[in-house]
């Protein structure tokens, strides 16, 4: 990256070290003190090489004004401190000039600050690129997806207020000049449980509240929904503040959205609040319910009432060309219900992003130079964790594991490009884990999915016990029964857990609810009766309620999708350069000013950052072109004072054997000079300080 290729190292001239690279002595306790220092000082940024560490300032910082653009745009790094724009400039500008398509991935825990890097990134490239009118709309339609994913998913977290609560990769595509064409989303696992049940002080998606709020007395009454948000099921609390309802429409606008689309949309997201209000009753069987509620749910999706009240209180079972119908408990109802609610609202929400991509999307056929940004879920420990924190664990460690070898690849390739000789780095590789959980060959999810397509009774317990089958003595695997086969005992770990020594920690899972949200059942009259709706948006939802394309196969799980998206995206990743961005939660209380030194510690552990530094200065830590070094300190040798009349590379070999500084410390590449250790790299900037 350019910023590290001044002659003015900026990076030394600040408050603590700007570079972790040049972090002396190294370990987790001078990486932490470093980071506080900086954070006191409000300064939020700090390199290692090439990665940006952000840490939340959860203030509005006056760096970020379009000055600030405008410097980091003439790319005067080395006079500049570390910035987020930094890492922007040199993304954007090496795909503009050099044509290499660039990846930006963003990650750290929730709160940290993830989705304000996306958008600093996102608003700094379209500060810089072209301000033509066409380019503008554009433009615009690529900024304005951000209000409609948020509306749709986001929410209030007792983390953060604004929480996603999906993972998102958008490829932004310039042409050949750098100016934006268009763009192409793609969502990952929507936390859809959250539709039907949230944690108290949590709340539900925030479009609910902004509908509830923001609609007109006509729409609201259309919608069949009342202001209050007590009197919805899935609701509960009072309406939070939130963006306007009309913020939103404009945005959809500007995308595109047809009024009667977007009339749709709201209509559909009703049905799902209705379907919240819809109470079963009957003693042992979902026999009676709630018959206004029903009738406004059917009314809004033109769908008969007898139907979808036949779908919520039995199933049909097709047993050798026989069809038998039993009624469902009332606790079976209203399970029912809710997978209905989960499924309609995650798949409108995919639909949502198939949409907005329609509008953004690039026709034409040119070549394209693309700008992936990343902003994805981080490493998740809770006390308990389930099905889900395993699958963004999982995500994590294939982003782990990518972003080691892409850093190793850049440096072997510069090294290579340098004529320097390159030495292996051992390093930690966690491609057992990966596999562990991934590998077609029995990895865990692959066994997951084989108890949930088995016939009989499968539970947890049985899951468990496959596992210790496959991993009893696997190194990175736990249970009771691993533990006690090693004799080993160990009353944390409870029965119907296992555990996993990722990369970043060792998670206990609690294997109970595994089946049921890998299968992610739909009973089929539900999506039948969807099917069925005269509403053309739901209806379209609703495919595999088609009973002519009813196969008895099970359609994919949620593991075996998940799987597949996140390997289509690591091959996208890593036909990019990577440009990384971490980012770290300084405080739990969202406050200014704060650094909790124990949460920061886990987070530079999960995020492998000393690793990081580690791999970075595995070589040469420190790297500067001949020019600027020669510059720089030319004043500390007779030889090159006051003029140095030869090649730049002479120059600074001239220079550097002047000031006996150990021959391994150096070495001389085509264009740059290497310098091992950080020690040198001080000593030279003293000794130039007492000249000076
Ligand atoms: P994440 O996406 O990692 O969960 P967010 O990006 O939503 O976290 O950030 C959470 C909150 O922190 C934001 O709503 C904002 O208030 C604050 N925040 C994050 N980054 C910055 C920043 N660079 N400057 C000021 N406030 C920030
Ligand atoms: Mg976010």
């Amino acid at each position: 990256p350019r910023w590290l290729e001044g002659a003015n190292p900026s990076v030394l001239a600040t408050v603590g070290v700007g570079d972790l690279v040049l972090l002396d002595p190294l370990s987790e306790e001078s990486l932490l003190s470093n980071l506080r220092e900086r954070f006191l000082h409000k300064e939020i940024y700090t390199y290692i090489g090439n990665v940006v560490i952000s840490v939340n300032p959860y203030r509005q910082l006056p760096i970020y004004s379009a000055e600030m653009v405008e410097q980091y745009c003439n790319g005067n790094f080395y006079a500049m401190k570390p910035h987020i724009y930094a890492i922007a400039e040199d993304a954007y500008s090496s795909l503009r000039d050099r044509n290499r398509d660039q990846c930006i991935l963003i990650t750290g825990e929730s709160g940290a600050g993830k989705t304000e890097a996306s958008k600093l990134v996102m608003s700094y490239v379209a500060a810089v690129c072209s301000k033509g009118a066409d380019v503008t709309k554009v433009k615009e339609q690529l900024l304005q997806s951000n209000p409609v994913l948020e509306a749709f998913g986001n929410a209030k977290t007792i983390r953060n207020n604004n929480s996603s609560r999906f993972g998102k990769y958008m490829d932004v595509e310039f042409d050949f000049k750098g100016e934006p064409l268009g763009g192409l989303i793609s969502n990952y696992l929507l936390e859809k449980s959250r539709v039907v049940w949230h944690v108290k002080n949590e709340r539900n998606f925030h479009i609910f509240y902004q509908l509830l709020a923001g609609a007109s007395d006509p729409l609201l009454k259309r919608l069949k929904l009342q202001r209050d948000c007590r009197h919805h099921g899935y609701l509960g609390d009072e309406n939070p503040r939130l963006p306007g309802m009309d913020d939103l429409l404009d945005a959809m606008r500007i995308i595109g959205f047809s009024e009667a689309e977007v009339m749709q949309l709201l209509e559909v997201t009703a049905v799902v609040l209705k379907l919240g209000d819809l109470q079963l009753s009957g003693q042992f069987q979902a026999s009676g319910m709630d018959a206004c509620v029903l009738r406004d749910i059917c009314e809004l999706i033109g769908l008969q009432e007898s139907i979808l009240e036949q779908a919520l209180c039995s199933r049909t079972v097709e047993a050798k060309q026989e069809k038998v119908v039993t009624a469902l408990s009332v606790a079976q109802g209203y399970f029912g219900r809710d997978a209905l609610a989960k499924n309609i609202y995650s798949r409108l929400f995919d639909w949502l992003v198939t949409r907005i991509n329609e509008s953004i999307q690039v026709t034409a056929g040119e070549r394209r130079k693309v700008m992936g940004v990343l902003d994805i879920y981080g490493f998740e420990i809770f006390q308990d964790n389930s099905f889900e924190q395993f699958i963004i664990n999982y995500c994590n460690e294939k982003l782990q594991q990518i972003f080691i070898l892409m850093t190793l690849k850049e440096e072997q390739e510069e090294y290579f490009r340098e004529g320097i000789k390159w030495t292996p780095v051992t390093f930690f590789d966690n491609s057992i884990i990966c596999d562990l959980i991934e590998s077609g060959k029995g990895g865990i999810l692959v066994l997951l999915d084989e108890e949930c397509l088995r016939p009989g009774t499968v539970s947890a317990a049985t899951f468990l016990a496959k596992l210790d089958q496959a991993f009893g003595s696997h190194e990175h695997y736990e249970s009771r029964k691993s533990q006690s086969d090693r004799h080993i005992t160990d009353t944390s770990l409870p029965s119907t857990c296992f555990r996993v020594h990722h990369y970043a920690g060792k998670v206990t899972y609690n294997a109970t609810g595994f089946i049921e949200k890998n299968t992610d059942r739909l009973y089929r009259g539900l999506a039948q009766a969807m099917w069925q709706a005269k509403h053309t948006l739901l209806r379209s939802l609703f495919p595999d309620g088609d009973p002519k394309k009813a196969s008895l196969k099970m359609p994919p799980t949620a593991g075996f999708q998940f799987k597949a998206s996140i390997n289509t995206l690591m091959k996208n990743l890593y036909s990019k350069n990577p440009n990384y961005i971490r980012c770290i939660k300084p405080n739990e209380n969202q406050a200014p000013g704060q650094f909790t030194d124990e949460l920061v510690r886990s987070q530079v552990r999960y995020l492998g950052l000393l690793e990081n530094v580690r791999v970075r200065r595995a070589g040469y830590a420190y790297r500067q072109p001949y020019q600027p070094c020669l510059e720089r300190y030319r004043l500390l040798s007779t030889h090159t004072w006051p003029r140095w009349t030869g090649t730049a590379r002479d120059g600074v070999q001239a220079l550097l054997s002047d000031l006996d500084i150990p021959p391994e410390e150096l070495a001389y590449g085509h264009t740059k000079v290497f310098i091992r250790t950080p020690q040198t790299l001080f000593n030279l900037e003293e000794r130039r300080r007492r000249r000076v």
